[in-house]
């Protein structure tokens, strides 16, 4: 299954915020063998937002949007998420019961839009906060607020799956130029993915559908090259 991740927000493209959900998200994604194939930020911008989960929606399996949601000037990401599928947005019957149910909020507590899902979306439920988010086709929307993004993410897990990948780390303590030769002998002998990341040491990364496969691969680097 491969997927886009699209995080919505001036906040982040500013830096005034990490953009700690396209990682958290990439990474649950990434252990329930799921491919992520694109992580974009894009600003508040409602045209901006369309046009990438239009684009993602046609290429992927899946789309995740995160941020925008609930109430404020600039919260847009329903609106333009409706917008990609040439729909408007609605107040959502089910959204509202649930918020009247378990939040104990009544459609007048809430601040206008809260509640608005493009038309023919299903709504997830925000365990830990307010805004609802929702699901249309293979299109997910979840809050910005990462508590509240993980929890949905939770609630839908199991509609996320791919083929379980091996991965083993070698820490190497030699420059990632002189590692290059071994790094071919790796992908030619065994039938492993090789990434290479250098930092204060290399942090060499292992991977393949084969558990066999890692495990002989990292063996055979560790008995080649000088470790941390
Ligand atoms: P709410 O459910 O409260 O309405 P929201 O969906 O409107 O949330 P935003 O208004 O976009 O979300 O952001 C809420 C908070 O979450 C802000 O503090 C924002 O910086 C933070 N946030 C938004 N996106 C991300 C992200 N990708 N990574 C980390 N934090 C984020
Ligand atoms: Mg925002």
């Amino acid at each position: 299954m491969r997927v886009a991740l699209v995080t919505v927000g001036d906040e982040l493209l500013a830096g005034d915020t990490v953009n700690t959900n396209a990682a958290w998200l990439g990474s649950r994604l990434d252990e329930r063998g799921v491919t992520v194939e694109r992580a974009t930020v894009v600003p508040d911008r409602k045209a901006d937002i369309a046009r990438v989960v239009n684009e993602y929606h046609a290429e992927y399996d899946a789309v995740i949007v995160t941020g925008g949601l609930g109430p404020t000037h600039d919260d847009l990401t329903m609106e333009a998420v409706a917008a990609a599928f040439g729909r408007a947005v609605e107040p959502n019957a089910e959204a509202l019961d649930w918020l009247a149910e378990h939040g104990g909020y009544s459609n007048e507590d809430l601040a206008t839009g809260t509640a608005e899902l493009p038309v023919g979306a299903t709504p997830l439920h925000n365990e830990v906060g307010v805004a609802p988010g929702c699901r249309l086709e293979s299109v997910y929307v979840f809050p910005g607020v990462p508590d509240e993004m993980k929890a949905m993410f939770e609630s839908v897990a199991d509609d996320f799956s791919g083929t379980k990948r091996h991965v083993e780390f070698v820490a190497v303590d030699e420059p990632e130029s002189a590692l290059i030769s071994r790094f071919e002998t790796l992908r030619e002998r065994f039938d492993v993915k090789v990434g290479s990341y250098p930092g204060e040491s290399v942090r060499v990364k292992l991977e393949s559908e084969d558990e066999t496969a890692v495990a002989d691969a990292a063996a055979w680097l560790r008995e080649n090259a000088t470790l941390v």
